[in-house]
C-alpha cells in the first residue's frame, strides 16, 4: 500500500477524533494541537506503556515530575539562554520569517545540519535564494532563541522573566541530589520524566511532528565516571538487529547497514551504552506493533552535535516526508551536573562506596522521545486500508488501542438483548475502555470500530440471553469465537497478554 502522506494522516486524525488544530474556530494557532476523545486515550496509553517499561518494570530507574516553569538561572546554566537557537531568515518586503536550515534543505536538497549562521548566509547568497512567499530578498540573517518567555508574578520587567521549559531534562539535573538520596539510588541508575516542553519553533510543520507545545518522555541515565564504557545489560541486546548509519557511512555516501549489535560492537561502531539504549528503545516500539523496517539509527556528524554532547545517535523513523529523528540519545557526560554545581554553588556530587570518593556521575545516554512523534509512528504503522472490507483498519496494539472492546446488541428493538448488552458493557467498563453502539447494521458497526482501532467487538444476540454466551470478533482477522459472559473479562486479559485469539473460545465458522 502506498504510504499515507502526513496531510492525509492529519485529515484522518481530525475526522476520527484523534487530533485537531488548536482553537480552530478562531482560525487556529500554528504549532498547537488538541487531542480528541480517541487521541487522548492513545496518548495516555503510550505514556502508560512507556512508564511501565522504563520505570515500573525496572529496578534501576525511578521517576519524577518537575514543574514547567523553573528558576531562570537553570536555563543560563544549561546553555539554553545563550545558545538554544535556530537560524532565521526574514523577508525584506513581506516580513515572512522562515527557519533557514529547513528552507535550504527543501530548496537545494542538501543537508545543512550543524552549519552556523555565517555559513548558512553564504549558501543563501551564493544560490540567490528568495522569499518563498513574495520572491523578495532576505534581510540579514538572525539567530532566534526558541524559548518561550513569560513573567512570574505581577511585575513585568527583566527581574521577573522566566521561561516555559524547552526540555524536561534539566529538571532531572536540578533535583538530582534529592531524588538520589530519597530513592537511595546506586550507580548505574536512571531518572525518568514525562511532561510538556515548549519551543517557539520558527516554522512548525508536518502536523504533530514539529509543534510548539509537545510532550517528552526522557531518561537521564547516570554511570560512574570511570565506567562509561561498560554496560552491564548489553548482553540483553547482543542478538538484536539494527539498521546502523554511522558518521563514516554518511560522509562516504554509503547506505545504512543492518547488523547485529554484537557485530557492531566488535567493529567498534557504537559504544556499549548507546547500543544498549538504542536497541532497547527500538524494541519498545516494535513490541508495541511498530514495523522494524521503518527504523534506523543514525550517528550525529561532528558539526551537528550539541555543545554538551560527546556522542549522539538518533533513532530515526521513515516518515512519509523522509527519515527523521524520533528519539535522541546524547552522551551528555557530566556537563549538566557540573554546570548546575557552578551556577548554584551547591554540591551535587555523590559518595561512591567503592572508592570512598565523591564523584559527579556521567550521563552516557539520554533517551529522549517526543510523545507526539511516537503517536505518529504507531498511527502510521497501524493504518491499513482493507480492500475486502472496504474500510480502514487501524491495527493498533491491544495495549495502545483507544478502545479495547466495543459491545453491540445484535438488534436494538429487543429490550432483553439491549439490557443484556448493557450489562456486558457495565461488567467490562471497570477494567477496559469500552464503546457501546447500537446504531446501524452490524457490518457498519464493525467498520466504525475497525477504523478507530478497537481490538475486539462483542455481539450480544438471542442466544446470549438464553445461553449466557456472546460472539467476540477479532479486529485484525475478523475471526469470531463464542465465549461465556462470565469468562469474557479474563479472556480479554489473556488476549492482551498475547494469547491466540482462537484459543479464547469456541470457533465460529
Ligand atoms: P529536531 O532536530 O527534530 O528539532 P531536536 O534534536 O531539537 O529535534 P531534542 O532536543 O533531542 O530534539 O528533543 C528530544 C525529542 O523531543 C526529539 O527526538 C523529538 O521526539 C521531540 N521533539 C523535539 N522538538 C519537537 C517539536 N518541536 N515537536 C514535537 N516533538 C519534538
Amino acid at each position: 500500500m502506498e504510504k499515507l502522506s502526513i496531510e492525509d494522516m492529519a485529515v484522518f486524525c481530525k475526522r476520527k477524533g484523534f487530533a485537531y488544530p488548536n482553537s480552530e474556530i478562531y482560525g487556529g494557532i500554528s504549532g498547537f494541537w488538541d487531542f480528541g476523545h480517541l487521541g487522548v486515550e492513545l496518548k495516555n496509553n503510550i505514556k502508560r506503556e512507556w512508564w511501565k517499561f522504563h520505570v515500573n518494570d525496572r529496578e534501576d530507574i525511578v521517576g519524577m515530575d518537575g514543574s514547567i516553569i523553573t528558576h531562570p538561572r537553570v536555563w543560563e546554566a544549561s546553555g539554553h539562554v545563550e545558545s538554544f537557537e535556530d537560524v532565521m531568515l526574514t523577508c525584506s518586503k513581506c516580513k515572512e520569517r522562515i527557519r533557514a536550515d529547513h528552507f535550504i534543505e527543501d530548496k537545494l536538497k542538501i543537508s545543512v545540519e550543524g552549519l552556523d549562521s555565517k555559513e548558512i548566509d553564504k549558501l543563501v547568497n551564493k544560490n540567490k535564494l528568495k522569499c518563498p512567499k513574495c520572491g523578495s530578498s532576505f534581510e540579514d540573517i538572525k539567530d532566534f532563541n526558541l524559548m518561550f518567555k513569560t513573567n512570574v508574578g505581577p511585575r513585568e520587567d527583566k527581574t521577573s522573566v522566566s521561561y516555559l521549559r524547552p526540555e524536561t531534562a534539566q529538571l532531572i539535573f536540578v533535583d538530582f541530589k534529592l531524588v538520589v538520596e530519597n530513592a537511595r539510588l546506586k550507580l548505574p541508575f536512571g531518572i525518568a520524566q514525562i511532561g510538556k516542553a515548549f519551543r517557539n519553533e520558527i516554522s512548525p510543520r508536518d502536523f504533530l511532528f514539529r509543534s510548539r507545545e509537545f510532550e517528552q518522555m526522557e531518561i537521564e541515565y547516570f554511570v560512574h565516571p570511570d565506567q562509561t564504557d561498560k554496560c552491564p545489560y548489553v548482553k540483553e541486546v547482543m542478538s538484536k538487529e539494527l539498521n546502523f548509519y554511522t558518521e563514516e557511512m554518511q560522509q562516504k555516501n554509503k547506505k545504512p547497514i543492518r547488523m547485529k549489535v554484537k557485530d557492531a560492537l566488535n567493529k567498534k561502531l557504537v559504544s556499549e551504552w548507546h547500543a544498549y539504549w538504542l536497541a532497547t528503545e527500538q524494541k519498545w516500539f516494535t513490541d508495541l506493533g511498530a514495523n522494524p523496517d521503518n527504523f534506523r539509527i543514525r550517528q550525529h556528524l561532528k558539526k551537528e552535535k550539541s555543545h554538551y554532547a560527546l556522542d549522539t545517535w538518533d533513532l530515526e523513523y521513515n516518515f512519509p516526508f523522509g527519515w527523521k529523528e524520533l528519539q535522541g540519545f546524547s552522551n551528555r557526560t557530566d556537563f549538566d551536573l557540573k554546570q548546575h554545581i557552578k551556577f548554584s554553588g551547591k554540591d551535587l556530587s555523590i559518595f561512591d562506596e567503592e572508592t570512598k570518593k565523591k564523584i559527579v556521575p556521567h550521563v552516557v545516554a539520554e533517551p529522549s522521545l517526543g510523545v507526539e512523534r511516537a503517536f505518529l509512528v504507531f498511527m502510521f504503522d497501524a493504518y491499513t486500508y482493507d480492500k475486502k472490507r472496504g474500510n480502514v483498519v487501524l491495527r493498533l496494539h491491544p495495549r495502545l488501542a483507544p478502545m479495547t472492546v466495543a459491545v453491540f446488541p445484535l438488534v436494538s428493538n429487543k429490550p432483553q438483548i439491549v439490557k443484556k448488552a448493557k450489562e456486558v458493557r457495565d461488567g467490562l467498563k471497570k477494567y477496559f475502555n469500552v464503546f457501546y453502539d447500537q446504531g446501524g447494521s452490524i457490518g457498519r458497526r464493525y467498520a466504525r470500530q475497525d477504523e478507530i482501532g478497537t481490538t475486539l467487538c462483542i455481539t450480544v444476540d438471542f442466544d446470549s440471553v438464553e445461553g449466557s454466551d456472546v460472539t467476540i470478533r477479532e479486529r485484525d482477522t475478523t475471526k469470531q469465537v463464542r465465549v461465556k459472559i462470565k469468562d469474557i473479562c479474563h479472556k480479554i486479559w489473556e488476549y492482551m497478554e498475547g494469547a491466540q485469539f482462537e484459543k479464547l473460545g469456541k470457533k465460529i465458522r
